[in-house]
């Protein structure tokens, strides 16, 4: 439903998913220059913006390399191929994800085997990992979601035992940090995504592949570039065009990276504000009946750094419960309705239900409520007072 398509409500007892348009009025000055740089300028694709957030973003994450793309997906698919994914080599991917972190590995060619989650973090359960690897398993994605990272040091260990690449889809996961490692960094490489709702929105696609090795991200710099390798920046006399890599066209956008860099600037408050409104709502909803679970930050031996990308909870009637919501003009989001393995795209690789309960389980049962640093404590009350009236039938 779109916001404003409620009927006889006026737009402030509207409560949209997700919005950017108080940061942008506040950052408008910043950004304005940082657009008119790339206007005067006049290169728009492969300028120096692009260059200059990649460093900025290395310095932030503490990435050795930062490669800006057009997307978190491509951004995946060229990691994948910089990693030496080859043809037919096995990619152990948690069933509980974005559709992006298994149709990349098939977009890399590879082919993705799917296995279960942690409940409690809805990373992948490092366990199971051991059950599905075979001779030809290549690489395992955890998949860092939500609010905190998957269980590293289980990753570490099966992917040390089995001697698989370790490729995080670190798509959600900007700030958080295993032991002082930004995700993303533990293993061959990760990806950030500036999809708008992110924690790091464009206002449109990008994204960037991050990673320690500078083989990987010099594959990647090529292939996001047609396959070109030479540098990348302002001066295209210099850039080789004998191509001995198929690669695709996905640079990112100078504009993108102007926005990117103005709101890069506030990226500490914004983690912090959507850390206050997180526990704001963990506070009116702890005991509500029909809530089954609320996001729980699982402690570890190494300093982890949770960041609220979304807040996520569990409830009885979810469908019936988002219905409710919307109606009352409260817009939520369903992360992720589908698990990987019955996607119909993935439907010759043999899986069926059952095949992974507690994926599936997290698909029925889960909602997402709107979090974001534009959010009003007012509209957040409002949120948990209508999930409240829902569950115990009196009017909020
Ligand atoms: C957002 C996201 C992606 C893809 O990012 P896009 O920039 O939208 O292509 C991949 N994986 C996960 C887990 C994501 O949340």
């Amino acid at each position: 439903m779109q916001a404003g398509q409620v009927s006889g409500r006026s737009p402030r007892d509207l409560v949209p998913f997700f919005t950017q348009a108080a940061t942008f009025e506040a950052l408008w000055p910043l950004i304005h220059s940082h657009l008119k740089e790339v206007m005067d300028r006049g290169k728009y694709s492969h300028g120096r913006k692009v260059a200059a957030l990649e460093a900025a973003l290395a310095e932030w994450t503490g990435a050795a390399h930062v490669v800006g793309v057009n997307s978190g997906t491509d951004a995946l698919v060229l990691l994948l191929r910089a990693c030496g994914l080859r043809p037919g080599d096995e990619v152990v991917v948690p069933a509980f994800s974005f559709i992006a972190s298994a149709s990349s590995v098939v977009l890399a060619r590879g082919r993705p085997v799917f296995t279960d989650i942690d409940p409690v973090t809805y990373g992948i359960d490092p366990k199971s990992v051991s059950d599905v690897v075979t001779e030809r398993t290549r690489m395992v994605m955890p998949v860092h979601l939500f609010c905190q990272m998957a269980d590293m040091h289980g990753v570490l260990k099966t992917a040390r035992g089995h001697r698989l690449n370790i490729v995080e889809d670190s798509a959600e996961a900007l700030g958080m940090r295993w032991d002082g490692v930004h995700a993303g960094l533990l293993g061959s490489g990760g990806v950030l995504s500036f999809f708008p709702s992110k924690t790091l929105g464009a206002v449109g696609d990008a994204g960037a592949i991050i990673t320690s090795d500078p083989q990987v991200a010099e594959t990647a710099r090529a292939l996001r570039h047609h396959g070109r390798f030479g540098p990348t920046v302002d001066d295209f006399r210099r850039i080789s065009t004998s191509t001995s890599v198929a690669g695709v066209n996905s640079k990112m956008d100078d504009i993108q990276a102007a926005v990117l860099t103005a709101k890069l600037t506030r990226l500490g408050e914004d983690i912090a504000r959507r850390a206050e409104l997180a526990n704001a709502y963990t506070e009116r909803l702890r005991d509500v009946p029909g809530v089954v679970r609320l996001p729980t930050i699982v402690s570890r031996d190494v300093e982890t750094n949770p960041v609220f990308y979304v807040y996520l909870i569990e409830v009885e009637h979810r469908d019936e419960l988002a219905a409710f919501l919307a109606d009352r003009g409260v817009e939520t989001e369903t992360y992720y309705p589908t698990p990987l393995h019955l996607q119909p795209c993935f439907a010759d690789l043999g899986y069926a239900r059952g095949d992974f309960p507690r994926a599936e389980s997290a698909c029925d049962r889960t909602l997402a409520l709107p979090l974001y640093p534009d959010l009003s404590l007012n509209d957040l009350e409002r949120v948990c007072e209508l999930i409240a009236s829902f569950f115990t039938g009196a009017s909020p």
